[in-house]
């Protein structure tokens, strides 16, 4: 028999030398004697939809942040497809590139337009043409179906519509993940169907996802795995239907009935 060596970072149910798109070991975050997370372990794999649930204050913020290096882990490890992410400004940029945002006040840039949000992305860090950016983002924009608003200044657009064109800038720079923090928590209830439905779409088009969200409809529907996070640590995971309808934690029984 010829000796086998496996790779480091191997997990069970992936060949070896292949990756999860995002790995985290153990990641610990402390705003001074508050420590936020308490060992996060995850893994989330290609073409996932996973759906993160907790309480507010549970730490599902910061463990998004933590992934993207919007803040610094305290301890652990997060790995993007293998690569260890640390701040080092170079890695910063590459990390950016492969992991989007979007966030629950869809931050968009208020003195750009619409087009030029989605643009800017390409243009500065890809280094596109103008004309190219700009050809990419129309196609971004129509597929959230945003059409005719190029020119218009992002606050013009209703709450739903400015979500959408933060999904589209999200997407600009064909990122391999797209976290989402609470996509639909800022709009009104008429509002949020939309931004549901592009979610939706680019998770059937195979879109590697991580979603804060307390829409239990696409956490059931959408999500290929549900997390259920208290007190900075994971108390559950599991398929959704397992998760919501079978909940083994007394925290999350709970959880989910303040939601009913
Ligand atoms: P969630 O998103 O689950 O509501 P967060 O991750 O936003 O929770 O926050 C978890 C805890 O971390 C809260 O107690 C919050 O006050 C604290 N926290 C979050 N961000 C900061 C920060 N920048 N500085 C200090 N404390 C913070
Ligand atoms: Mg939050």
């Amino acid at each position: 028999m010829p000796e086998v060596t496996v790779p480091l970072g191997r997990k069970s149910g992936l060949p070896a030398g292949e990756h999860y798109e995002i790995e985290l070991r153990d990641l610990h975050k402390s705003y001074g004697d508050n420590e936020v997370l308490k060992g996060i372990d995850l893994d989330i794999a290609l073409g996932e939809v996973v759906v993160i649930l907790g309480p507010s204050g549970s730490g599902k913020s910061t463990m998004l942040r933590c992934i993207n290096m919007l803040e610094t882990p305290t301890s652990g490890e997060i790995r993007v497809r293998g690569q260890v992410v640390d701040s080092r400004p170079a890695n910063l940029m590459a990390l950016r590139r492969e992991v989007g945002m979007v966030f629950q006040q869809f931050n968009l840039f208020p003195n750009m337009t619409v087009l030029e949000n989605v643009a800017a992305g390409p243009r500065y860090v890809r280094g596109m043409s103008r004309a190219d950016s700009e050809a990419r983002a129309q196609q971004l924009l129509t597929r959230v179906g945003i059409v005719g608003k190029d020119d218009v200044r992002p606050t013009r657009l209703s709450g739903g519509q400015q979500q959408r064109v933060a999904i589209a800038r999200a997407l600009a720079l064909e990122p391999r993940v797209v976290l989402f923090d609470e996509p639909t928590s800022a709009l009104d209830p008429e509002l949020r169907g939309e931004v549901l439905d592009t979610m939706k779409s680019l998770a059937s088009q195979g879109t590697t996802m991580a979603v804060v969200t307390h829409e239990m409809s696409f956490a059931r529907h959408v999500a290929s795995r549900v997390i259920f996070i208290d007190g900075g640590v994971i108390v559950e995971e599991g398929d959704p239907a397992q998760v919501l309808e079978r909940p083994k934690s007394a925290r999350l029984r709970q959880f989910l009935n303040k939601l009913e």
